[in-house]
């Protein structure tokens, strides 16, 4: 299995080589040369495998470089009962009216980062000893990536990280949950601004070459293809549950921003998985439904970004939909590259010729919903089912309702777990959520975190001062 850029401008690179960079050097972004494809046999040849035997077989497909039995120690140890609590490690949660939770945020952070980073934490450190090399993760976060880059990269060896966040401006649960880490390769910095203004440090520091290259400066961010790949294999799981026979249909719903979660389930519909519908769910950032209503992609200034009561869904531009669309054009990076060229130029492209391949060719459907509809939502799953749901999954859920087919299951990707949003569910229900069982004491933990000015000198000084080089 090779990859290539989908602006056409990379020589072939193995899983390993994509694994530790960003962007492609044409400013794509690194793809499967070919899809690979899971015949039905193969299919109930999987019925029986727990997660982590499961990740094995599907991220193989994608991993050729990696030795099988490397990878299946390496899939054990980030899908085991410790992190996620859980012996089924995504557990599917049936609703009424023919929806059910896939339920992807039982990991260490209560969110479904954790699925792939868990697998980013075995696979780094893994690639970095062989190459006999070390890599200092720098990113910014306005709560669930940098907490579940931390809590997977923790104690681990040739790896440190180094995550921005904004000072004062995450819940006192996020910020209990990232710095109570007291491990010695875990550098909390909060920065006096807002999010956009940490990510412009990250960026700045990121295209400063030399510094970049002497303290061996990585990221974990949204586009890196290791984190779909991973969680390309919870939608085959959710299949595997939701159905008894081979060639029968289910549906999932999907609370979106950066369209990765989603694009993983393309990925799974495009590898022969039998996927009826991807429901695309946004909030009142609803760039990609409004792409998938008209054809227009029309990203967003940051100053048109609203701060919703579904926070990690408020995202202007969607970092991986270019994978999407170089699969939509033919898998043309000359097209790609054309249209992202126009994009900069004119600030939106328009591709309504091909509407009606949205639904029929990549079952693809969309909506969005509004604050009061989540705190309905919440209120009437919590009413009805009894089952306390979080925010991002209430986006999920209200437009999942308009897609159920009788007879079709619809999986509802449940991002979050109420606890980690709970302001929200206090206004919904006028209680709390509770707190999950050993979390109790996380906010009065002792904190380790260090207060920088939110300008790239005073980082810059940090990571020198910090850095393994
Ligand atoms: C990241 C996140 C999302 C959005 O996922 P994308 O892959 O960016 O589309 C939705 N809900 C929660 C809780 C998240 O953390």
């Amino acid at each position: 299995m090779k990859y290539v850029s989908t602006r056409g401008g990379m020589a072939l690179q193995g899983f390993s080589d994509i694994l530790l960079e960003g962007l492609a050097p044409d400013g794509g972004l690194a793809i499967p040369q070919e899809c690979p494809q899971v015949s039905a046999a193969m299919l109930e040849s999987w019925r029986a495998l727990p997660y982590h035997a499961l990740a094995a077989e599907v991220l193989g497909l994608f991993a050729s470089d990696i030795e099988r039995a490397d990878l299946q120690a390496m899939t054990r140890a980030a899908y085991c009962k410790e992190a996620f609590k859980t012996e089924a490690i995504v557990p599917l949660k049936p609703l009424g009216n023919g929806l059910s939770l896939l339920c992807v945020s039982e990991g260490p952070t209560l969110a479904f980062k954790d699925m792939a980073m868990q697998f980013l934490g075995q696979v780094f450190p893994y690639v970095l000893r062989k190459r006999n090399t070390t890599l200092n993760i720098l990113g910014a976060t306005s709560g669930d990536t940098g907490s579940a880059a931390e809590y997977a990269m923790r104690g681990k060896d040739a790896v440190a990280v180094f995550m921005l966040s904004p000072h004062g401006r995450m819940s006192a649960f996020q910020r209990a949950q990232m710095y109570s880490l007291q491990d010695a390769n875990i550098h909390n910095i909060a920065v006096k601004g807002v999010f956009d203004e940490a990510q412009d440090v990250v960026k700045a520091l990121a295209s400063d070459l030399p510094f970049k290259a002497r303290y061996r400066l990585g990221a974990v961010n949204s586009i890196n293809w290791a984190r779909i790949a991973a969680q390309v294999v919870y939608y085959f799981h959710g299949w595997l549950r939701a159905t008894t026979g081979s060639g029968q249909e289910v549906s999932f719903s999907v609370p979106s921003g950066n369209f990765g979660n989603i694009l993983a389930g393309h990925i799974a519909r495009m590898m022969g998985l039998p996927i009826r519908r991807l429901v695309l769910a946004t909030n009142e950032n609803n760039v990609l439904e409004e792409f998938f209503r008209t054809g227009i992609y029309r990203p967003r200034a940051a100053a048109q970004t609203y701060a919703t009561s579904s926070p990690s869904m408020d995202i202007s531009r969607a970092s991986n939909f270019e994978r999407f669309v170089f699969d939509l054009v033919g898998r043309d990076p000359v097209r790609v590259a054309g249209l992202w060229r126009e994009l900069s130029g004119n600030g939106h492209f328009d591709l309504s010729a091909y509407l009606p391949e949205f639904e029929r060719k990549y079952g693809f459907v969309a909506g969005y919903s509004t604050h009061q509809d989540r705190l309905n939502t919440i209120r009437a799953v919590q009413e009805k089912d009894g089952v306390l749901i979080d925010p991002h999954t209430a986006d999920g859920v209200k437009v999942a309702a308009q897609y159920v087919e009788p007879g079709i299951p619809m999986l509802v990707l449940e991002t979050a777990l109420p606890a980690k949003f709970s302001e929200v569910i206090q206004q919904a229900l006028g209680v709390p959520a509770p707190v999950p069982v050993g979390l109790e004491n996380l906010e009065s933990l002792p904190q380790k975190v260090t207060v920088l000015p939110c300008d790239v000198a005073s980082v810059r000084a940090y990571i020198t001062e910090h850095a393994s080089v």
